[in-house]
């Protein structure tokens, strides 16, 4: 008995999640992200690698959708309203009810701003119609999809309603993570699961080399430089993405100003984030258990000490802490807050997230922190940019580190044969985690470049069949011509 992968996206990269597995017969896609890093048509998974003449509904029996993140979710209006799948698709309760606020910003920014035409993408109605075919799921909730076919999600952390999910066929069995985070944070839990001894682990391998130092002793950097900022009269800039990382540090703030009395107006842009809120508030039984406890007395979503901004503010004289989306300065307000904020070596710029290649993110954080002139992008005005104020640059990024992943296998896995295959990471820190596994836990590990599939072969006390190759090509046709390794 064999199961085969082929990752679509997600193969030795990080960005547009899409892995196509062949297990027990059922053909199943797990994610179907975007690729933040490219406009044009490499955006998306190539859908032509299942079938040039379409029938998605025919060739793909089940869609699962880890969480919100575009790049685990950003094509799915795309696959269904535009390719025409019309399969199941599942996701958790929070993932499909903030799924479409982010795809709906994407798709704005997408078509209004970088001119992709609606016919490459989707439209706002396309994505309702899409979302009213994903089924809600619960946690550790068994859905038998078809006789002898089930799934089950487990809490991964990472961000709200993100899930692990497992999935048998017949004797078969696969665990794929999505995104995860072994230590629990300020509002959401480590994730969990059973020992559910899976033929097969797909996880991701985000910080596959990294052990991150203590968060403990990143909140007390962050908090140190805040305080001695606003002290002097500066302003904070924060550049957040709307979900994750912003509720987290907005906790973070809310309670230091309530334990110190600081009297500093704290700020968050309104608009995204307020509706972000509602949710972490709605879906409070995803949150730790220490939000759970102190949400008899308050839901500590609702700030106390955090109010919505205007952009009037902007010039405002004092002090100030201000939470802006985008996370990477790359457009709207943070930017615009970047441009007038920068000049004063007063002034404070934290960035508490990974900033790909190209954004003005990016170039901010690659001197270092030093002063320097910047050229503004084009489609933001042009012109130069003297930048004066401290940049810092903070990882509270949620995902596994290397010590993270070891411990999930070990937590999942407990009897062999049983194998591991590594996904969203970098590919030369994936190859020193492989060796790794190999090495620590006796365990096959693989790490495919998208597009190369591999076959793994499981033992159930019956014969083992070398190739299931021809039977499975006319299914899928693209599969045939491509490498085995
Ligand atoms: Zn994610």
């Amino acid at each position: 008995m064999q199961i085969k992968v082929t990752p679509l996206g997600a193969g030795q990269d990080v960005g547009k999640s899409c892995i196509l597995v062949t297990i027990g017969g059922k053909n199943i896609m797990l994610d179907c992200g975007m690729h933040p890093g490219y406009n044009d048509e490499r955006r998306f998974p190539d859908f032509r690698y299942i079938s040039k003449e379409g029938n998605f509904t025919g060739l793909i029996d089940l869609v699962i959708i880890s969480h919100f993140h575009l790049d685990h979710c950003g094509s799915l209006p795309y696959f269904t309203e535009v390719l025409g799948y019309d399969g199941p698709m599942y996701a958790t309760h929070p993932t499909k009810a903030i799924m479409p606020i982010l795809l709906e910003d994407y798709r704005k920014i997408s078509v209004e701003r970088r001119g992709v035409e609606e016919k490459d993408m989707f439209s706002s109605q396309q994505i309702k119609d899409c979302m009213m075919k994903v089924t809600p799921c619960a946690l550790e909730e068994t859905i038998m999809i078809e006789e002898d076919f089930e799934i089950r999600p487990y809490y991964a952390g990472h961000v709200l309603g993100a899930a692990m999910f497992y999935i048998r066929v017949g004797q078969q069995s696969i665990l794929y993570t999505g995104d995860y985070n072994m230590t629990p944070d300020r509002h959401l839990g480590s994730a969990r699961c059973d020992k559910l001894r899976p033929d097969l682990l797909i996880t991701e391998s985000t910080y596959a080399t990294t052990i991150r130092e203590s968060k403990r002793w990143r909140e007390r950097d962050m908090l140190n430089q805040v305080s001695e900022c606003v002290r002097n009269g500066g302003k904070v800039l924060i550049p957040v993405f709307a979900l994750g990382r912003a509720q987290e540090l907005c906790l973070l703030l809310d309670a230091f100003w309530e334990r110190t009395g600081l009297k500093v107006p704290i700020y968050f842009s309104a608009g995204l984030t307020e509706k972000a809120n509602l949710y972490y508030k709605m879906y409070i039984s995803w949150t730790n258990q220490k939000i759970k406890d102190t949400f008899v007395k308050r839901n500590v979503f609702d700030f106390q000490h955090i109010q919505p901004f205007d952009r009037a503010f902007i010039d405002r004289p004092g002090p100030m802490v201000l939470f802006a989306t985008p996370g990477m300065l790359h457009g709207g307000l943070s930017m615009e807050v970047f441009k007038k904020w920068a000049p004063s070596d007063k002034n404070l710029v934290i960035m508490p997230g990974y900033c790909v290649a190209g954004t003005l993110g990016h170039k901010v954080l690659s001197n270092g922190g030093k002063p320097q002139i910047i050229d503004m992008p084009r489609d933001e005005g042009g012109g130069k940019l003297h930048v004066r104020c401290k940049i810092k640059h903070l990882s509270f990024s949620a995902h596994a580190d290397a010590k993270g992943i070891m411990t999930l296998i070990k937590q999942a896995i407990s009897v062999d044969p049983v194998n591991v295959m590594l996904v969203h990471g970098e590919r030369h820190k994936m190859e020193a985690l492989k060796e790794r596994i190999k090495t620590e836990f006796g365990l096959p590990c693989y790490d495919p470049a998208n597009g190369a599939t591999t076959y793994i072969t499981t033992f159930h006390g019956v014969p083992v069949q070398l190739s299931t190759r021809s039977a499975t090509c006319s299914r899928f046709p693209g599969w045939a011509v491509e490498s085995d390794p």
